[in-house]
């Protein structure tokens, strides 16, 4: 076993605070990783505080993971030491199902593995995440992270960016087509980087009305203020895809109203709580529909790395020490986040 450190949950309200743990000994299609950042995606709040259900603890979080190839097992083919690699979400699916098959392991018919909270294959035991210094994983599901943009921008790419950047793909959006994002916050502010990047014009709603320069400095054309009902109302039948980013219930009326005949709602906000939904007439009248979307395949988080890279962005971040976790998280849930905190990992041995 490999000795690690990092940060976990002990139970659902106490601070993260500093657990040392093994990691599994690396098999021949494994990588193992020196951590350098991790970024802290509001799934990994709503997981520790057992929002989502009951978990396992002590539980490390984190699956926005980049960090250096300390070593590789004797069949791996992609990745050498030193590389500079990511890892997302997922560190294991079944590999034989149609889903994984089409490369769309985030829908594994058995179920793909987190990289935190859940069981390894390996050894039974429960996933820890990327609030520490290593980690080892199949080569399969590393990512290559490609040169040009800095590593703490790139590692919220490995969720807030492909799970904004694969339902954009799957609704084929590009030039002429006119999107809405809802919530800006980590996925939010990546939403509208790369609608705009896709030749799209963006419409951002928000609660938070000081925002709006930023929104427009990321790529938003408009700015709408959700709970100003007059805003709201002038927005009507103007998108054609919605990708709402929320992290807590609200009413979806408004925003099903803002699309145009035949445009789609995406749900990527995982609220704990249900949302309001209206009666049958914004569907009925517009021919809309509401759909969801988990996160993206290893194949499209790759191309994805890629895109943003041909594109010279990364995400916008604020760098901090693994002691300011719980600033972070308070800050987050405010919506006070400038768009992704990312911790540094060398702060760990400090
Ligand atoms: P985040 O940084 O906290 O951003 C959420 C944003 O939603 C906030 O900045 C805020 O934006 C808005 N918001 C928050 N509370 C609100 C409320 N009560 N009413 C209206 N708007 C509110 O979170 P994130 O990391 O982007 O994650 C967003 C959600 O997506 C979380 O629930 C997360 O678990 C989920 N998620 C899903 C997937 C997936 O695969 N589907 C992947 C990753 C994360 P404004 O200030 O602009 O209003
Ligand atoms: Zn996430």
């Amino acid at each position: 076993m490999i000795p690690a450190h990092g940060y976990a949950a002990f139970d659902a309200t106490s601070p993260l605070a500093p657990w040392s743990f093994e990691r599994r000994d690396p098999g021949p299609r494994d990588v193992r990783i020196d951590i350098l950042v991790c970024g802290i995606c509001h799934s990994d709040l709503h997981t520790v505080r057992g929002e989502w259900g009951p978990i396992a603890y002590p539980q490390v979080p984190g699956h926005e993971i980049v960090g250096r190839v300390a070593a590789v097992g004797g069949d791996v083919r992609g990745f050498r030491e030193g590389d500079l690699v990511g890892v997302g979400c997922m560190v294991d699916s079944c590999q034989a199902c149609d889903s994984c098959r089409d490369g769309l392991e985030q829908f594994c018919e058995v179920g793909f593995t987190g990289t935190y909270g859940g069981t390894e294959k390996e050894t039974g035991r429960p996933t820890q995440g990327g609030y520490s210094n290593t980690v080892v994983v199949d080569e399969r599901f590393v990512l290559r992270v490609p040169d040009g943009i800095e590593p703490a921008s790139v590692a919220p790419l490995l969720c807030a960016g492909i799970t904004t950047y694969s339902p954009l793909r799957e609704w084929r959006v590009g030039a002429g087509q006119r999107v809405g994002v809802v919530g800006l916050g980590g996925l939010g502010h990546m939403a509208v980087k790369l609608a705009r990047a896709m030749g799209a014009q963006v419409t951002l709603f928000t609660t938070s009305p000081n925002k709006a320069d930023d929104a427009r400095r990321l790529g938003a054309t408009d700015v709408v203020v959700s709970r100003d009902e007059a805003q709201m109302r002038a927005a009507a039948k103007s998108l054609d895809l919605i990708l709402d980013t929320v992290s807590a219930p609200h009413d979806l009326g408004p925003e099903l109203n803002a699309l145009r005949r035949d445009g789609t709602l995406v749900l990527l906000g995982g609220s704990p709580e249900p949302h309001v939904v209206p009666a049958v007439w914004p569907f009925i009248t517009g021919r809309r529909r509401l759909a969801g979307s988990l996160i993206g395949g290893i194949r499209e988080t790759q191309e994805m790395l890629d895109f943003c890279a041909a594109h010279g962005f990364g995400a916008d971040v604020e760098v901090i020490p693994v002691a300011r976790i719980e600033e972070g998280y308070a800050r987050m849930l405010k919506g006070d986040v400038k768009y992704r905190f990312v911790i540094d990992m060398a702060s760990l041995a400090a």
